[in-house]
């Protein structure tokens, strides 16, 4: 059996490496290292995929959302509301900018942003909402539009984990992750579902004022040569990292469906387990889990409700599958975010996560052996 990897960034680029090499070397033959074709390139194919009016690529996802906001004009003192079960690079750009961070609890099922916590959390102060599409599938987003709408709030969509996936609206219509609210923002990183060969991210928008603004925070708020209109930042996305991207953009629908395939046998091989509880997909397409693009599955995480999660753990290490635990922390809990206003009460379905989850090995490489040895050697444990 080949070895597992929680990703196998070396086995896909073993398909695809002719292709990535040409375009690379390219890059390197003209040196166009910085904005060059390449980006322009992968701008247009991206907004083409997506459907979007305006992608303005960037360096990294942490950067992304950091220029959305700057974007939007948010003020130090404005709220922004996320979700507490999440990776921290959403809270950390909120608190460097000065604007406050309000953490709310995520819903027990997909654990995504909780609609209702939300709403509930809605101040005066209060200026943006951030749902995280986490693990590759998109948060509510028919509620949070709508209570986004009732208040007069941004919507920020941190489509770091969910590039590819769609989402079905209640009246059937369908959106691309990252696109449904006022700005998105994305990561490239190396192991996301669209990862370069770097550090890489973009910024989604229909709204035409929004993009040419943000274009020019992303240059040091240059709007004509050597003329710093507003206060930006350097944050680009480099062309050898655009040529990676372009290889692998026609790819990501047809990675998508082999992440769900693996997601598929990882399900009926759990299914029925008394101590497993398997991803759920929350939808309004009317199919199931696993089968549509409406989940991407950037991670596939279980529960281990018999209190055996860290047990297994150890024991996967013993048997070399590697795993991840996304999130052991809430962030309302970490040192850098804690605040007197949260209450544990506030947060029972994130503190009772942060014991149970754990993230088996999830590419687009995993085969059938491997898929059995992971599945039989939790069983045999469980
Ligand atoms: C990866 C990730 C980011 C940050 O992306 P980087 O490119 O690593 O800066 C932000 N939010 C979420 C939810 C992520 O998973």
């Amino acid at each position: 059996m080949k070895k597992i990897q929680m990703v196998d960034l070396v086995g896909q680029y073993q398909e695809i490496k002719e292709e990535v090499n040409v375009a690379v070397q390219q890059v390197f033959d003209t040196a166009a290292f910085i904005n060059g074709p390449e980006v322009q390139a992968f701008q247009k194919e991206l907004e083409d995929y997506l459907g979007i009016k305006h992608v303005i690529p960037c360096a990294n996802g942490t950067d992304a959302l950091q220029i959305a906001m700057m974007g939007l004009g948010l003020k130090p003192g404005d709220e922004v509301i996320t979700a507490d079960f999440t990776f921290a690079a959403t809270v950390e750009v909120i608190a460097l900018l000065g604007l406050t961070p309000v953490l709310v609890d995520v819903d027990p099922e997909t654990y995504n942003i909780d609609p209702v916590a939300v709403e509930k959390a809605i101040t005066a102060k209060t200026k943006a909402i951030v749902p995280v599409h986490l693990f590759g599938q998109c948060a509510p987003m028919d509620a949070l539009l709508q209570i986004a709408e009732k208040h007069q709030l941004f919507l920020i969509e941190d489509n770091a984990q969910a590039i590819g996936a769609t989402h079905t609206f209640k009246d059937g219509s369908k959106k691309k992750a990252g696109t449904m609210g006022h700005v998105g923002a994305t990561s490239f990183f190396p192991s996301k579902n669209l990862g370069c060969y770097g550090d890489g991210g973009a910024i989604f928008t229909n709204d035409d004022e929004l993009a040419h603004y943000i274009r020019g925070i992303v240059n040091h708020g240059m709007y004509e040569r050597y003329h710093h209109d507003v206060i930006g930042v350097n944050s680009r996305l480099d062309s050898v990292q655009a040529a990676v991207l372009r290889a692998k953009l026609p790819r990501l629908d047809a990675y998508c469906e082999r992440r769900r395939e693996a997601a598929r046998k990882y399900n009926l091989a759990f299914q029925g387990n008394k101590a497993i509880i398997l991803p759920k997909t929350v939808n309004n397409c009317g199919t199931i889990c696993s089968t549509c693009d409406c989940h991407v599955f950037h991670q596939y995480t279980l529960r281990i409700t018999n209190g055996k999660r860290d047990a297994l753990a150890t024991h996967l290490a013993e048997k070399g599958i590697p795993f991840g635990i996304y999130y052991p922390i809430p962030l309302h809990s970490q040192k850098a975010y804690k605040d007197t206003r949260y209450k544990e009460a506030d947060f029972p379905v994130t503190n009772q996560l942060v014991k149970e989850v754990i993230s088996l090995p999830m590419h687009t490489e995993l085969d059938d052996e491997q898929i059995g040895f992971i599945t039989q050697t939790i069983l045999n444990f469980i």
